[in-house]
């Protein structure tokens, strides 16, 4: 998925943009989706809906950002060596839009995996299970229009 600036600017709100096309962090505490799964359903990709972790896989970590502990599927997401801001982490990107999401940190113990998956609560939106992955999408979008 190859889109201008423009484009994306025409679909996400400015903080969204600065997130997934910038690779900018919400202050951690001030995004959404803090605390325990939203209900049975799947966390998407708010740039183009792409699936990336299922609600089971969400955990209340108290970093200040949802955190997962596995994505939907190894291809989901593409992970990058981020050396910025004088630490090198583990960025993660969406596959389909190449839209940041946050880091991977090996710190999660008492997960499945270990990992925490610290998410931008921004560049993710929640589908409950029965919905379509698009018209959620959509109604985000023409929300944030009005
Ligand atoms: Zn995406």
């Amino acid at each position: 998925m190859q889109w201008t600036d423009v484009q994306w600017k025409s679909v996400l709100t400015p903080l969204e943009y600065r997130i997934l096309r910038l690779a900018g962090t919400e202050p951690p505490g001030t995004g959404r989706y803090l605390d325990d799964p939203e209900g049975p359903g799947m966390y998407v990709c708010v740039g183009c809906g792409n699936p990336l972790y299922p609600s089971t896989t969400k955990f209340h970590s108290g970093c200040g950002w949802p955190s997962f502990f596995e994505e939907v599927e190894p291809n989901a997401l593409t992970i990058h060596r981020d050396a910025s801001h004088g630490m090198v982490r583990t960025e993660m990107r969406c596959a389909r839009c190449d839209g940041h999401l946050g880091h991977v940190f090996e710190d999660a113990p008492h997960q499945p995996t270990g990992k925490r998956h610290c998410v931008n609560g921004f560049a993710v939106l929640f589908v409950p299970d029965g919905s379509d992955p698009r018209d959620v999408l959509t109604e985000h979008r023409q929300a944030n229009r009005r």
